[in-house]
């Protein structure tokens, strides 16, 4: 934490952001399509096992620590707690965060149990097993897309997957077997994700706005895990890529960003910047 940081007060104004696809972009979601001389310059936002894997330009890795700095700014993922602390994230260390989809809230980036038992209870009563779940998953026609499961610290599952293997009929069975047992499912570049209904980023959200003292709040996202954070966020933002924009997701509330990938990374932060500076409560 960065003792310097001035003390911010209830009833300022919260921005929640997914990270992958929405400010952060691997090589494959760059899309810097047009002149090569006119591509923005970009910054490393992630390295694992000592290579890049991760960036943002540099314009919008500037504003966002100056965001995170002057308001309350918390990160949203589907990433595991590890995950989410690889990457290379600008400003001081978020107050929260919110990782694997909303089971985890970080406090000053310590994992805060009241709220881990609270989704376990939940989770006991209103879900199908994951063992259940990974079962099919692992069915022998699956393996010519399936390339790799794993599961996320024993809440959810996600899959490295072929796209050009899966077809539109299997994924939607899939969608309806996981959702009649209380699951749902989300792919998102070559990971799909299987994820109980429990276990949701809105519920993490409206936890976090209320112990940030109830402030206007902002979120933004790309993919169907998303979609709940921005129906129940004031004001709320999505790039022109990806999972809500193969959908055709709008709402009233809603402003979809004008280019894509990286660039569309920039444009939600300096939308972001401008909504929070608006909205924040006058000092005089
Ligand atoms: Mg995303």
């Amino acid at each position: 934490m960065d003792a310097t940081r001035p003390p911010l007060t209830a009833g300022r104004p919260i921005v929640f952001s997914d990270l992958d696809r929405t400010l952060f972009f691997s090589l494959n979601a760059l899309y810097l399509d047009g002149e090569d001389a006119d591509a923005p310059a970009l910054r490393v936002a992630e390295i694992h096992e000592g290579r890049p894997i991760a960036y943002i330009t540099v314009a919008a890795h500037e504003l966002l620590g100056d965001l995170a700095a002057t308001h309350h700014f918390v990160p949203v993922t589907t990433r595991t707690s590890a995950q989410y602390r690889r990457m290379l994230i600008p400003g001081p260390l978020p107050r929260y965060a919110i990782t694997g989809n909303g089971g985890t809230i970080l406090r000053d980036g310590v994992v805060d149990g009241d709220w881990t038992a609270r989704i376990d209870a939940i989770l006991a009563c209103s879900a199908a097993p994951l063992e259940e779940i990974a079962r099919e998953l692992r069915r022998e026609e699956f393996a010519v897309w399936m390339l790799r499961l794993r599961d996320a610290e024993k809440r959810f599952l996600y899959a490295v997957v072929d796209r050009t293997a899966i077809t539109a009929e299997v994924l939607d069975g899939l969608t309806d077997w996981c959702h009649e047992r209380g699951w749902a499912v989300s792919l998102q570049g070559r990971k799909l994700y299987c994820v109980p209904h429990g276990i949701t980023k809105h519920d993490a959200l409206a936890e976090v706005a209320l112990r940030l003292g109830g402030g206007p709040t902002l979120a933004a996202g790309d993919s169907l895990l998303d979609q709940g954070m921005l129906l129940a966020a004031d004001r709320a933002l999505r790039p022109a890529h990806g999972e809500l924009e193969s959908t055709g997701f709008t709402h009233g509330k809603l402003t979809v960003t004008t280019g894509r990938g990286v660039r569309a990374g920039e444009e939600i932060v300096r939308g972001m910047r401008s909504w929070a500076d608006a909205a924040s409560p006058s000092d005089c």
